[in-house]
């Protein structure tokens, strides 16, 4: 057997384990370690296994083990020894940070689109203002990008966004980085994370003092001789002194200078509570802004570009239906949908209804849809649908136009809220209990023959989901 036969099976086994763990770990922990790995040999004596540091070696060979071995055995087939030792080399794979965050199952196409970051910037393509859509929640942090990007370090500097998770923050400073490049290729720019950032230093400080001595000059060197640093995600830092006395430095030197710092963050300055005021009015003392929850209409907004970029067949009214019931976070929000697609191929469904979409989220997101819905919503919504009002519906007229809306809402009503006849019967204005089973049994017949008013019923039903 050859040297490169045993690095190809080692590196193939060790890829294999590395996409899986990349879906289970934080986009943190799996680029701050696993991306600094590096297989060198897969012999009967068991998995070699090249660590760029002693750093990444101990966490691997630490918190990690156990779960590395059990995906090793996995892939592997049978259990086998993973041997680690510290080898400089450089990173061979270099992944995108949020891959590891965004949904567990992404259609091929998406993962095709996926391009991998630069390795200078560590900004990657795929984010840029001109696929950031803008709503109400979050025109003003596009605005203060705008003028970050046109005019970088002489607008607003600091800039500081922050937001909940999965609500552009990324995606925004990344773009940031991606169109000051384009407008002005020969600027730095310089992409990392507040916990890259952190294990960086960490990583220096040691090695330094193995060597008897702390030198962070290179450190220096890299994050001051920069035009324009993005820090993603710098609440990582909080408590950590070291790193936040080296950050506050940091921007210190490049705001002097005139380079643009963006700073992002999951809270406000003002709520780094552990850090010292001098360096939370230091994030604050340029521009410091928000990105709000995605409104309903911006919600479906986002579904639909998703839809027409991915040539889905979803209709309009299953994407708003999932807008208006999952989660307000973009990443959960577009999780949901790729997940309903993906699973409606392969069981498989061409169309798409409510009905399926719920079935299907409730399923593989473990959400339960079945908001209250009552009596009162649905004849609301069947009077509508009808152009009728409720006392139409609740009248003695036998007219045609009222006796199959009349009917269609008792059907609707024993169908979703399984309210006794009598009950029914009551609301719809006195009506006997024969009366309604009569009617729930007519409209329950005329849905298997007739695709009219079958169609009638799942566009009421869908009304009943997404109206207020
Ligand atoms: P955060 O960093 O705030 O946790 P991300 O930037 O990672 O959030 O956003 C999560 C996902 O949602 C990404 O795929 C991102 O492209 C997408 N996204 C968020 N906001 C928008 C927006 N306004 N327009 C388009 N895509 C968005
Ligand atoms: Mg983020």
């Amino acid at each position: 057997m050859s040297n490169t036969y045993i690095q190809n099976d080692a590196k193939k086994l060790w890829d294999s384990v590395l996409s899986e763990l990349e879906l289970t770990l934080s986009g943190g922990t799996y680029n701050s370690w696993l991306t600094k790995t590096n297989a060198k040999a897969l012999t009967q004596e068991g998995l070699l296994i090249a660590c760029q540091s002693t750093i990444v070696k101990s966490w691997v060979t630490g918190k990690l083990k156990g779960l590395i071995q059990d995906t090793v055995d996995r892939k592997n087939g049978k259990h086998i020894e993973i041997k680690y030792i510290v080898e400089k080399f450089e990173p061979i794979t270099h992944k995108i940070p949020e891959i590891a965050e965004a949904p567990l199952l992404q259609t091929v196409q998406e993962q095709n689109t996926q391009m991998h970051t630069n390795q200078n910037t560590g900004l990657s393509k795929k984010y840029t203002l001109e696929n950031f859509l803008i709503g109400k929640n979050n025109q003003l942090a596009y605005a203060v990008a705008t003028a970050a990007t046109d005019n970088p370090g002489k607008s607003y500097n600091p800039v500081f966004i922050y937001s909940g998770v999965g609500l552009g923050k990324t995606h925004l400073i990344q773009a940031i980085g991606n169109k000051i490049l384009e407008n002005k290729p020969s600027l730095k720019v310089l992409y990392t994370t507040g916990e890259a950032f952190t294990n960086e230093l960490i990583e220096l400080v040691q090695t330094g003092k193995a060597r008897g001595k702390y030198t962070s000059n290179k450190f220096r060197e890299k994050y001051r001789s920069v035009d324009v640093l993005l820090i993603d995600d710098v609440q990582f830092i909080i408590g950590k002194e070291t790193t936040q006395e080296e950050l506050f430095h940091t921007i210190n030197t490049l705001t002097m200078e005139e380079k643009q710092i963006v700073l992002t963050s999951d809270r406000p300055p003002q709520e780094f509570t552990k850090l010292p005021a001098r360096i939370t009015s230091r994030f604050a003392s340029g521009m410091t802004v928000d990105i709000q929850t995605p409104d309903m209409e911006m919600r479906s907004a986002i579904l639909r570009r998703k839809r027409d970029l991915n040539k889905d067949t979803v209709s309009n009214e299953v994407i708003d239906f999932i807008a208006e019931n999952m989660p307000t976070n973009v990443r959960e929000l577009e999780g949901a949908y790729i997940q309903l697609v993906a699973k409606a191929k392969s069981i498989p469904i061409t169309n798409i209804t409510i009905e399926t979409a719920k079935n299907i989220l409730s399923d593989v997101m473990r959400i339960d849809f079945k908001k209250p819905v009552n009596m009162n919503h649905i004849l609301k919504n069947v009077c509508t649908y009808y152009s009728l009002k409720s006392t139409d519906i609740k009248g003695k007229r036998r007219t045609k136009d009222l006796v199959i809306p009349r009917q269609v809402a008792m059907y609707l009503m024993y169908e979703i809220t399984k309210t006794p006849f009598m009950t029914i019967g009551d609301f719809l204005g006195g009506r006997d209990h024969t009366t309604i089973l009569h009617g729930v049994r007519k409209v329950g017949e005329q849905i298997q023959q007739e695709q009219e008013i079958k169609q009638q019923i799942e566009s009421i039903k869908n009304l009943i989901y997404t109206s207020a």
